[in-house]
């Protein structure tokens, strides 16, 4: 399955390549006719009809090819119906708009997040981080979740969360990221292959230092179920982080994000059917 997925992936991108290399073939092709007409303007008058019915002929195929091609954002592969994934989000731009003024009513419009006793710039964050996420499934399978503003971080019932106010910002996209992905694994049930999870979580390990140790929990409290957990948070996590250093929780420094040089292959290709192609 992981291989056909990939194949489906890798086909799917040299898909829109060739598609890309048919337009710029086309528009050097309208400009080498451009060009010709011009040269022709001057003398030969009955060369204009051939010329007129050639340009008729390639602007009625433009205009039939942009009316069928596929409304994805320009240059990023398609991520909407070719998805396997049942709540697949229609594409979203990827640049996040200009600020609105109003952002903790622009976040809970847009993703159905709640996020309660923020300041300003850590709403600016979130804000730029879920738009950031958004044209994966994430968004979906998170929405609902109310974030309280706190002294630190965890996941206190099925959709709430408690969330300190980081810096840098990468530590607060970090620990973002990571409440919100207990709450995949908590409660979007039917989408978060648990079951695949645990044996992704037997086979590799935990996914980073965090996941492999649960150092913020007691230790007579850390079982099978805290370890899992946790390792699914930061498979998660470090999916969505990709240039960010593991540092979940600071309990042992920092470490290179896991899936550098195609580390811990099994937990990224369960984030991506989990979550979709990103970035
Ligand atoms: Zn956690």
């Amino acid at each position: 399955m992981e291989q056909e997925e990939q194949k489906r992936h890798q086909s799917r991108g040299f898909l829109s390549r060739s598609i890309d290399a048919l337009n710029t073939a086309r528009s050097i092709r309208t400009f080498a006719t451009g060009v010709r007409l011009a040269g022709a303007t001057a003398s030969l008058l009955p060369v204009w009809l051939p010329i007129a019915v050639v340009i008729f002929i390639l602007l009625a195929t433009f205009l039939i090819v942009g009316f069928t091609g596929a409304p994805g954002t320009p240059g990023t592969p398609a991520a909407g119906p070719q998805q396997p994934h049942p709540t697949s989000p229609p594409n979203p731009p990827i640049t996040p708009p200009a600020a609105p003024s109003d952002l903790r009513q622009a976040i809970s419009g847009q993703f159905g997040i709640t996020m309660n006793g923020f300041d300003q710039q850590h709403l600016q964050w979130a804000w730029d981080k879920l738009w950031d996420v958004s044209r994966t499934n994430f968004i979906t399978l998170v929405r609902g979740t109310t974030i309280t503003a706190s002294s630190d971080s965890e996941q206190t019932g099925c959709k709430t969360i408690r969330l300190a106010q980081y810096g840098p910002q990468e530590l607060f996209n970090v620990a973002l990221i990571h409440e919100l992905g207990h709450i995949i694994l908590n409660c979007s049930k039917a989408y978060a292959y648990e079951q695949e999870h645990a044996g992704v979580w037997r086979t590799e390990g935990g996914v980073t230092r965090y996941a492999q140790t649960a150092c913020t929990y007691p230790p007579q409290n850390r079982g099978s179920w805290q370890f899992r957990s946790e390792d699914y948070a930061e498979m998660i996590t470090y999916y969505l982080n990709p240039t960010a250093w593991a540092q979940t929780a600071r309990c042992a420094g920092r470490q290179l994000n896991p899936y550098l040089n195609n580390g811990y292959p099994l937990h990224y290709n369960l984030a991506k059917k989990v979550l979709g192609a990103y970035p």
